[in-house]
């Protein structure tokens, strides 16, 4: 009886529903099955670190065998801080340790290697942050410290000042001179003949035109330590043939050093001018506190649309142990490592 009849349409339902079925289930099953076998998570990232050597490098007027003794350098020095962090070293000391091997290597221009200002001498400035305190402390124009760093820390810890100068500041480091992280060294100490001779071109250059040269070189680290803390510090000699007196971002906290455990660890290095009269430090922040910007986003926007052209470049490490590195300039000798085993080492873009 045609009653009994079923339509077509639900007779074509009848034959489909077996290969539907087998379908349905070979599509469901691999996801069953990653269900009771989860894909190994990326593990956690315990600590973090990354370093600079200064945006300034010329990188297209390196020998190959120059640009391996930079990248060993770098791959040396990121190993000290990284062996704090790992052994639960807090990241005030891995920046701290970090920066002084930086500050003792003759490439860069912090510490021995400073470039040389216009009376041909070396003045020298530095600064450290915790971003779990907010603690800071910075040291302008010193001429005898061997680690500014170490001084800067001390500012931090034994002053209720932020940053100490010139006379003010070699005073406090006669006062701290039972530390043995305070060296006194002359200030020729700090010369290489590398440095002389960009200086003396520079001299030259300036009777021609009044521009004070990057100085190519400056040192910064950034940490995540163990115990979810940030830390950044920061230190150079400054801009070659600087006039007597001048102090740049570096010493300045919130512009060319910057921590705070909710957003960032920031340092960096370029013209300090536009970093100080841009507040990157604490603007990398910013971006990330109040725009909701992620770290690389922050730092991208900085580099990109905050520092004029050839302004510089900045490091910076986030809570979660993420790393941005990035410049608007030729090369930024940079290194990052992780708890992960991640180990970068780069010069150019
Ligand atoms: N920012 C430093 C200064 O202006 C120089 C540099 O990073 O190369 O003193």
């Amino acid at each position: 009886m045609n009653t009994c009849r079923r339509p077509l349409e639900s007779r074509y339902d009848q034959r489909l529903a077996i290969p539907a079925l087998l379908c349905l289930v070979s599509f469901l099953l691999p996801s069953f099955t990653s269900a009771q076998e989860p894909k190994p998570m990326p593990s956690k990232i315990d600590f973090a670190i990354a370093i600079h050597g200064g945006a300034g490098l010329r990188i297209q007027k390196l020998t190959e065998e120059e640009k391996n003794i930079r990248i060993e350098s770098l791959k040396r020095i990121i190993e000290v801080g990284r062996k704090v962090l790992a052994e639960g070293g807090t990241a005030l000391d891995a920046v701290e340790q970090t920066v002084r091997a930086l500050e003792d290597d003759p490439l860069f221009n912090a510490g021995k290697g400073a470039v040389f200002n216009a009376n041909g001498e070396h003045e020298l400035d530095a600064s450290i942050m915790d971003g779990a305190t907010h603690q800071c402390g910075g040291v302008a124009g010193v001429s005898t410290v061997k680690n500014p760093i170490s001084l800067a820390r001390l500012v931090m810890s034994e002053t209720r000042h932020i940053i100490l100068g010139f006379h003010g500041a070699e005073q406090f480091a006669d006062e701290m001179k039972d530390r043995p992280q305070i060296e006194r060294v002359p200030n020729s100490y700090f010369s290489t003949d590398a440095r002389r001779k960009i200086w003396l071109e520079a001299v030259e250059e300036e009777k021609k035109k009044q521009a004070a040269k990057p100085g190519t070189g400056t040192v910064g680290c950034v940490v995540l330590d163990k115990h979810g803390n940030l830390a950044a510090g920061t230190s150079t000699g400054g801009l070659t043939n600087k006039r007597w007196g001048r102090i740049g971002d570096t010493p300045i906290i919130g512009a060319g050093n910057y921590a705070d455990n909710a957003t960032c660890a920031v340092s960096g290095t370029g013209v300090g001018e536009h970093f100080i009269r841009n507040s990157i430090g604490y603007r990398t922040s910013a971006l990330m506190e109040l725009k909701g910007l992620s770290l690389e986003e922050a730092v991208q926007e900085i580099v990109h649309k905050v520092l004029p052209a050839e302004g510089g470049g900045v490091i910076a490490v986030d809570r979660l142990g993420n790393i941005a590195m990035d410049m608007n300039t030729a090369g930024m000798p940079r290194a990052a490592a992780d708890s992960t085993g991640r180990l970068e080492v780069k010069l150019g873009k």
